[in-house]
């Protein structure tokens, strides 16, 4: 497989760039991995990139968006940081992605048994984090059951998991909500911004359709 160049991101809309990564998490579910020589692919990125897709992941060793989506070099974005939400710095970084790099598609993928979402539930404090983890907290609070506060702690992962599932939808509400730009290229068809789940245990990306 070739690394991508201006002609071939010329050809992808949102649609087939959601495709390419459907048939990519496939082959990494059948640890089938497409034939890249990616030190080739080195030399053929050197004069330019044109990747596909941008992808909003967290920084969770075992979800690495080139990884899990079978993708070599040039082929996407990857912003990661700990609970994928997004700030003032990662929306200014898709911002770049999309208008001036040419990416078709957004993708937030949380993750099941996210360590920040589990942080959050259990308003853990330390350091930095503490104020990192407030930016997870609206997704907390806007899952509602179960309503027993024993049970909304990180010992109870479908919570935890329904929660980090909330805090995509949130995360795609502020793209839209606070970059008029990206908002913009997604009502003209020009960009699609979708949610997603990777499965820690089976290695499966489950998009919102
Ligand atoms: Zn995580």
């Amino acid at each position: 497989m070739k690394a991508h160049t201006r002609e071939t991101q010329a050809t992808m809309t949102p649609q087939k760039s959601l495709q390419f990564l459907k048939e990519g998490n496939v082959r990494f579910q059948n640890n089938l991995k497409a034939n890249r020589n990616l030190l080739e692919q080195v030399n053929d990125t050197s004069e330019g990139q044109f990747p596909f897709a941008t992808i909003l992941s967290c920084i969770d060793s075992r979800v690495s968006a080139e990884l899990v989506f079978d993708q070599g070099l040039g082929d996407i974005f990857s912003v990661r940081i700990a609970g994928n939400f997004v700030n003032e710095d990662i929306l200014g970084s898709m911002e770049f992605a999309c208008k001036l790099a040419g990416t078709k598609l957004i993708v937030v993928l949380g993750h099941t048994s996210c360590g920040a979402v589990k942080g959050a539930c259990d308003d853990a404090k330390l350091g930095n984090l503490t104020s990192m983890l407030s930016k997870i907290k609206p997704a907390v609070e806007a899952v509602t059951e179960p309503a027993d506060k024993s049970q909304r702690n990180s010992k109870n992962l479908e919570f935890v998991d329904n929660v980090a599932e909330k805090n995509v939808h949130i995360a795609i509400e502020n793209i839209r909500m606070q970059s008029p730009i990206l908002k913009e290229m997604e009502d003209n068809n020009e960009i699609d911004i979708v949610g997603a789940m990777y499965d820690i245990n089976t290695g499966a990306v489950a998009f919102f359709e």
